[in-house]
């Protein structure tokens, strides 16, 4: 999945904890294999092929995490978008060449883009794309739904406190041993060791989108790799957003999403959904929390 993947087990018997980090990373390999839009074999490289042309049946898993992705499209009024696919392709090209994008191919594009494009038959689990250019793009959800996974097999396995962080996609799992919860520190990316936030969690998912880590650059400039769907601009003005969630997948779309809609239909976005907690920080600055109550105590 293109970013690195760590997994902490804590459990008497060492045994147990090592055979447990072994078959969550099977999983998160298999999931990967599904999922990659590298691997011209794997699942959705079949959708993208096909889907314009003809209905395309899925197995349940890649229909149901579809399903989610359109869920999540829905309740961010299209920010959070995988038919981003063809920008990501665009932008790609632009990095290589070093320059912007053409106003035209750009304009063009933006035609195969919209979640709207995917029609979907819950029957016979069959996708089809209702514009020939429209591709998918996984690459918002599928790291947040592997953790996912992956916790429900350290759990299987008989392991109630660990860790799993795929590239900022994290779920703490139980507590640290000797503590009551774990704790998950977010950092400054302007100034590197100092931590700005310390989230106390147990059972909870935490996911951090942000420019920093991962980005591209034209002409000596730095760009999201988060893609507005509706202009097809990478997003602008925030440096990072971070969502806690009871599920790894809802916190890795939803910081997605939020990164592209902004501070303020961010904000009422998580006000109506209110089973997460945002933190986001902007290019000027500002810190910005929900639940508000956040801000007074350890910011
Ligand atoms: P990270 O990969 O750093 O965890 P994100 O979870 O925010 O970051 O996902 C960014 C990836 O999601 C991009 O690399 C791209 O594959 C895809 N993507 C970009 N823009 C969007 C968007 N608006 N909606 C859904 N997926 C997107
Ligand atoms: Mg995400």
């Amino acid at each position: 999945m293109d970013t690195f993947c760590e997994i902490s087990c804590y459990s008497k018997d060492k045994d147990r904890s090592i055979a447990a980090i072994d078959a969550a990373f099977k999983e998160m390999k298999r999931i990967e294999d599904i999922f990659s839009k590298f691997d011209e074999h794997s699942e959705v490289s079949r959708i993208n092929r096909l889907a314009g042309i003809e209905k395309v049946r899925l197995t349940k898993e890649v229909f149901s995490l579809t399903q989610d992705a359109v869920y999540y499209s829905q309740i961010s009024e299209g920010a959070f978008d995988i038919t981003v696919a063809p920008l990501m392709e665009l932008w790609k090209g632009a990095r290589k060449g070093n320059s912007m994008p053409d106003r035209a191919e750009l304009e063009t594009t933006l035609k195969s883009v919209g979640y709207k494009n995917i029609e979907l038959d819950p029957d016979e689990l069959y996708i089809t794309f209702l514009n020939k250019g429209t591709k998918v793009d996984f690459g918002g959800i599928a790291k947040g739904y592997a953790v996912d996974r992956a916790k429900d097999i350290l759990i299987s396995k008989g392991i109630n406190k660990g860790l799993i962080n795929l590239g900022g996609n994290i779920f703490a799992l139980g507590s640290a041993p000797g503590n009551k919860n774990w704790g998950i520190g977010v950092y400054d990316p302007r100034e590197k060791d100092k931590l700005l936030y310390t989230f106390r969690l147990t059972n909870k998912a935490i996911s951090t989108s942000g420019n920093y880590e991962r980005f591209f650059e034209i002409g000596g400039k730095r760009y999201s790799h988060i893609i507005n769907p509706v202009t097809g601009e990478p997003c602008m003005g925030i440096v990072s957003v971070t969502v806690v969630s009871g599920s790894a997948e809802k916190a890795d779309a939803l910081s997605t999403a939020i990164s592209v809609m902004g501070e303020e239909k961010g904000l009422n976005l998580a006000k109506a959904i209110k089973d997460i907690e945002v933190l986001i920080l902007k290019e000027d600055g500002r810190v910005i929390s929900y639940p508000l109550e956040r801000a007074g105590n350890e910011l």
